[in-house]
């Protein structure tokens, strides 16, 4: 039975270790993004192995393991957190060193490969943005099928390194008593794997008519604008069809053209009673040369008072309003975290509750009440966008299940075997069953290497999906529950809901109980699937 004491020494001492070193690692890779210099991507490099030296003692691991296998036999719940916690730490980075250096080094090449390589369109070479252009707008139909197909030629190019990346994943799972990654993954993100293809298969069979009447209703439209029988995928607006092309008809940009995105942002969080001004001050919000062209909230220490700050490259569009109450919904999480817990908690319960957050937040700017309530917008300048803006977020929501529902069993089928010989028609076999897209004649490539996430984001989609199921849930009982049925982000009482429930406790327990504990339910795919119908 592990000692209390011997328990919380190895904590402390590990604290004042990690403390320090990440902070830096927040601070290297802040510098990075709003500098992007040589010398500070060098800083980031060298205090990102030194992080990693942390939590790679062989000993140390073998004396958390302990305590982990043990742990029932702690009767302090925060130790007893704290253990399981740090042991996924130093799980998820404990393996054979020569592998361990292999995967980096391959991930590395396959991540330079997807940003150098070119497909060719009419005899010129183009990027990915030109692509999408072509798909997006081209009316021509051989320029649309030579720039759908050019989207996946990086697949040939990466196969081999995407098969051994998985490969290798394998070697440090089976090492580690797994039967393959994929659940090695998940158990390390504390997901249980039966568990997690329930709530897949639920959304599956949920979503599968009301995406069946979807997907005619798009077809129809396209059959009309290209003068065509039968759709392929060059026909579509992006080469996976994992959105909906735009609703021509629908300009919300206009709602924010000379409207101040930062003040806006302020507004919403005030209107819930979550004071963003501090994060404001220390954010870097609008474009610059050499800076970083997406947008992230950063948490750079665990000491109060927290600072946490976003980057971002704000316009005055719907994008970005969408992305800045994302990024602020990331942010008022993160300071809001109890600063009495222990130092390895004062974090978020799990990346999907986080998503959940700033999911349910950036929707706002698509979403007619807040439109108006918040941002001002009177009836007569929304016209009859209320409608058209409800109908689109349904159909979203529905194209990204089905699509994320085949990275899912492709990821599964493909851990469990790599080798096979099938996979180009495993995958085509699913978007076929799940996307009903149709596959063209005689296709046989490696179109699954394509998507960069197979290869350097394995096993995470499925993040996407569970917040997209926690942020319905939380929302209907804030709605049912909390705020006496007004709109949530009109409602102070929402906001100090969202504080003592989610946000404060952090990682004090684990997302399901996190889950459980603020909406009363278990997750399921319930709430999700009834805002689509
Ligand atoms: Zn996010």
């Amino acid at each position: 039975m592990p000692s209390p004491t011997d328990v919380e020494t190895f904590i402390s001492r590990l604290e004042d270790r990690v403390a320090p070193v990440e902070r830096t690692v927040r601070e290297a890779w802040w510098h990075l993004a709003t500098t992007g210099t040589e010398e500070a991507q060098q800083d980031l490099v060298r205090a990102g192995m030194e992080y990693n030296e942390l939590f790679a003692d062989r000993d140390e691991y073998q004396e958390i393991r302990g305590y982990y296998e043990e742990r029932d036999a702690l009767e302090n719940g925060l130790l007893r957190r704290q253990v399981e916690v740090l042991y996924r730490t130093f799980a998820a980075r404990h393996g054979d060193r020569e592998t361990l250096d292999r995967i980096e080094e391959l991930e590395a090449q396959a991540n330079a490969i997807y940003g150098n390589h070119r497909g060719v369109v009419g005899g010129e070479e183009v990027g990915e943005n030109e692509i999408r252009e072509i798909l997006r707008f081209s009316e021509d139909d051989t320029q649309r099928r030579e720039a759908w197909e050019a989207s996946k030629t990086v697949g040939r190019e990466v196969e081999g390194i995407v098969r051994e990346l998985a490969r290798l994943r394998n070697r440090l799972a089976r090492e580690a008593g797994y039967p393959d990654h994929s659940h090695r993954s998940l158990d390390l993100q504390e997901i249980d794997a039966d568990e997690l293809a329930r709530l897949m298969s639920g959304l599956e069979s949920a979503t599968h008519a009301p995406f069946r009447k979807l997907k005619e209703d798009l077809d129809e439209k396209l059959k009309a604008t290209f003068g065509i029988e039968a759709v392929m995928p060059w026909h579509r607006s992006d080469p996976f069809f994992q959105e909906v092309p735009e609703d021509a008809g629908l300009d919300v940009d206009r709602h924010f053209r000379n409207r101040d995105l930062t003040e806006l942002t302020r507004r919403t969080y005030d209107t819930l009673g979550l004071d963003v001004r501090g994060v404001v001050a220390r954010s870097d919000l609008y474009g610059r040369p050499g800076k970083n062209q997406h947008a992230f909230c950063l948490s750079v220490g665990r000491e109060y008072p927290y600072d946490v700050r976003v980057l971002a490259n704000v316009r005055p569009d719907a994008y970005w309003m969408n992305t800045m109450l994302h990024e602020f919904g990331h942010a008022v999480y993160d300071r809001h975290i109890n600063p009495k817990l222990p130092y390895f908690l004062r974090t978020v319960a799990h990346t999907c509750t986080t998503e959940a957050i700033a999911l349910m937040m950036g929707a706002l700017a698509e979403e007619p009440g807040w439109l108006e309530k918040v941002a001002g917008v009177t009836k007569d300048e929304l016209d009859g966008d209320a409608e058209r803006l409800a109908a689109r977020r349904r159909a979203d929501g529905l194209v990204f299940t089905r699509w994320a529902l085949v990275m899912f069993h492709f990821e599964r089928e493909f851990y469990a075997d790599p080798d096979r010989d099938d996979l180009n028609d495993l995958w085509w076999d699913l978007v076929e069953r799940l996307q009903l897209v149709n596959r063209p004649p005689e296709r046989d490539e490696p179109d699954w290497a394509a998507k960069i996430h197979v290869a350097i984001a394995p096993v995470y989609y499925h993040n996407y999906v569970l917040g997209n199921l926690i942020s319905a849930q939380l929302r209907n009982h804030l709605e049912t529950r909390v705020t006496g049925g007004e709109q949530f982000f009109a409602s102070e009482a929402a906001g100090r809901y969202l504080q003592e429930a989610i946000f404060g406790p952090g990682a004090r327990n684990g997302w399901q109980d996190t889950v459980l504990g603020a909406t009363g339910e278990r997750l399921s795919p319930d709430h999700f699937v009834k805002s689509l119908l």
